[in-house]
């Protein structure tokens, strides 16, 4: 835990993200196969202690941490959470980033998160437990619904506004995905990155 390391992660597809520990997350089956986060670069020990190390920041201080975010991103907006998740008592960091003009966008899999943070989008698929799916049917807006989908998934049950073929460094499964028409565009290497695109914003 140190002050002087920057917290904020750079990210080639959404530019600059607050990556947080897998501990945090509500892993459904399909993500223990296919999650982006538990391989690649995001799985390095410096990068799995970076993320924990920055989740007992925002539990010490979650106002400084803001103020870092919003000085490492330097106008852009910043991914929540570039990996794991974001904890219900952690979402202060959220608010004092958007009320010293930070901007953000990102996404979650928990409800309890969702109902602290209801402007993220919420990620469901194929194997996300029954009450979930109707939280997600119930609660979350059209706009707001993302669908993580392995080839061998049927499309959502649901309309919903992207889908995001599997596109982890290891699990490069995207061509065996059939294609949609909510398919994230970055995914189908149709834009350069989300700053081209918004959709999620
Ligand atoms: S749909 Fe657009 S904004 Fe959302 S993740 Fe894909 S490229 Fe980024």
């Amino acid at each position: 835990m140190r002050w002087d390391l920057p917290v904020l992660s750079e990210n080639y597809k959404c530019s600059v993200s607050l990556d947080l520990p897998l501990q945090n997350c509500q892993p459904t089956r399909a993500c223990r196969q296919v999650c982006y986060a538990a391989q690649g670069r995001q799985y390095f020990r410096r990068s799995i202690i970076k993320a924990l190390a920055v989740d007992r920041l925002i539990t010490l201080d979650p106002e400084r941490v803001a103020h870092k975010m919003i000085d490492e991103a330097a106008g852009r907006i910043i991914r929540i959470a570039g990996s794991g998740e974001i904890l219900p008592a952690h979402t202060d960091v959220v608010a004092y980033t958007e009320a010293y003009g930070g901007k953000w966008w990102g996404f979650t899999r928990r409800t309890d998160t969702h109902q602290r943070l209801p402007s993220l989008m919420f990620s469901f698929d194929a194997t996300t437990p029954t009450r979930v799916v109707q939280y997600v049917r119930d609660y979350v807006p059209i706009d707001r619904r993302a669908y993580l989908r392995r080839p061998e998934d049927p499309p959502a049950s649901m309309p919903i506004a992207v889908t995001f073929p599997v596109h982890g460094p290891l699990t490069r499964y995207t061509s065996g995905v059939p294609v949609h028409e909510t398919d994230c565009p970055f995914d189908r290497q149709e834009v350069e990155g989300c700053s081209s695109c918004r959709r999620c914003y």
